[in-house]
């Protein structure tokens, strides 16, 4: 398989994918090693994702520019990702001993009762590759804290980076066997679903999630699904500091090119506020500096797949096409690379693909709506439920409207942002099931009921 690095269109590696013979060796080897895993204690687990942890630290530089000769990613942002890799890890170091162990629910004098949490055993963590180290870290570090092997899948478009962290796992101490890295696209992946694993973890889009969760249900085993969102995002008329609040939904709609599954996709603005917020928003957008990723002052870079600029120009075109107005961007950029310029679209409708469909880009739509019942409406017609955002100066207006959503996450004068302490869940197309918080550390074992009577 070609790696090409999307800000030169150039090939930087070639790499051998797996086939059915490697895949089930790995698996083999997974399953073998997993079964005295399972009897390590907790605290021996800790110390490995520590030195982990420690390595991301000592190698961010390393590791920040691989990610972004492969993806695209700014070099600024692909090491915020590597610091934000790590603050999960720490909240998963903190918290998992006390999740995971053993609950004693009940105890009279004869007789208690407990739940042991036991591993899932071998478990697939296929992702996506917007943010390589942030989601597998959802995945991969309570699965291993909690006893369980790993089989990852990187995306093929993120397969270096998914090599990279095979060899960290070692380098910290884990088994070979425990955390392997399975390389292809999506027939490799496939493979997986073909294997008797105790467990699928899926981040990506809707379309494959779809497909997979099909295939899995036979199984009978967990399987959960962080998919792809269209998050609304709405300013209300009580709004007094228009600048700020467009610089926070710049950061929103465009961090991380707008390749975030949370990134803001739409956005409505109450009439008595609109103009005054486009004139500064529009402002906000034509300061960001495009450009070559490696340059650590850029905040745009390539997309990172090239049939992404062709699917964005599609939706830019169409919402020309059904009365929409550019204000700024609208078209890919001439140069090498696959660049399309940020791109904001006014007086956009339902009618139009941006506003329905993800986006997954550089490009926003806004529409003007005439009271909050209006907007909301239009925030809740959506197959997605990922999360959805308000800024008010009023807390009691926010929370009204916030309380109306459908969606795993709200947000009140922010966006875009994703805590460990948090459960990270979606709805409807969305997805199905908990990263993060403790509950995503919990997804990675299955409770076994003690009922203990020590006198008949
Ligand atoms: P994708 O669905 O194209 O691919 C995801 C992974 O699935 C890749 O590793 C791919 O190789 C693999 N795959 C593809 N077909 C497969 C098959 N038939 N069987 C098994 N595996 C298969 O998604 P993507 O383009 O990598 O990621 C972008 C999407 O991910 C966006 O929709 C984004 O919103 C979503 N996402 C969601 C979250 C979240 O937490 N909710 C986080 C990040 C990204």
């Amino acid at each position: 398989m070609k790696v090409v690095n999307p800000a030169t269109e150039r090939v930087i590696k070639n790499i051998n994918i797996d086939d059915h013979h490697s895949v089930e060796e790995k698996y083999r080897l997974a399953v073998k090693a997993q079964q005295s895993f399972a009897r390590s204690d907790i605290p021996a687990r800790l110390e490995i994702v520590k030195n982990f942890s420690a390595l991301l630290l000592k190698q961010e530089t390393k590791l920040a520019s691989l990610l972004t000769s492969e993806m695209g990613k700014p070099m600024a942002q692909a090491r915020n990702e590597i610091r934000g890799a790590r603050s999960r890890i720490t909240y998963f170091l903190e918290k998992s001993k006390q999740v995971l162990s053993d609950d004693v629910v009940l105890e009279h004098e004869d007789f208690r009762e407990v739940i042991i949490h036991e591993p899932l055993g071998v478990i697939a963590n296929i992702s996506a590759w917007n943010y390589p180290y942030l989601i597998g870290v959802n995945v991969f570090i309570p699965a291993l804290i909690a006893g369980n092997a790993v089989l990852y899948k990187p995306s093929e478009y993120t397969v270096l980076t998914g090599l990279e962290l095979q060899k960290l796992w070692l380098q910290s101490g884990l088994e070979q066997g425990l955390f392997q890295t399975v390389s292809g696209g999506g027939g490799v992946g496939e493979m997986l679903l073909e294997l008797p694993l105790d467990g699928y973890f899926f981040t990506g889009s809707h379309v494959t999630g779809k497909s997979i969760y099909q295939k899995i249900a036979k199984k009978m085993v967990p399987c959960q699904m962080e998919l792809g969102g269209k998050d609304p995002l709405y300013i209300t008329s009580k709004n007094h500091k228009l600048a700020q609040v467009a610089k926070a939904v710049v950061d929103g709609v465009f961090y991380n090119n707008g390749q975030s599954c949370c990134a803001v996709e739409r956005v409505y603005v109450h009439k008595d506020v609109y103009h005054d917020f486009i004139n500064v928003f529009v402002k906000e957008v034509k300061q960001m500096k495009m450009g070559d990723p490696m340059n650590e002052e850029v905040f745009i870079g390539p997309l990172a797949r090239k049939e992404q600029v062709a699917y964005l120009q599609e939706q830019v075109d169409d919402a020309v096409a059904n009365g929409g107005k550019v204000l700024s961007g609208g078209k890919a950029e001439t140069r090498q690379g696959y660049y399309f310029q940020p791109t904001v679209i006014i007086n956009t409708t339902h009618e139009m693909k941006i506003m329905i469909e993800e986006s997954f880009g550089p490009v926003i739509g806004i529409q003007m709506v005439d009271d909050d019942q209006e907007a909301i409406s239009l925030m809740k017609d959506t197959a997605y439920g990922l999360a959805a955002a308000v800024f008010s100066d009023d807390q009691q207006q926010a929370l009204n409207i916030m309380d109306k959503m459908d969606t795993g996450t709200v947000y009140w004068n922010c966006s875009d942002r994703v805590s460990p302490r948090l459960p990270w869940s979606g709805r409807k197309q969305s997805g199905i099931g908990v990263t993060l918080s403790e509950a995503g550390i919990r997804a990675f074992t299955k409770p076994k009921a003690y009922h203990l009577r020590s006198k008949i």
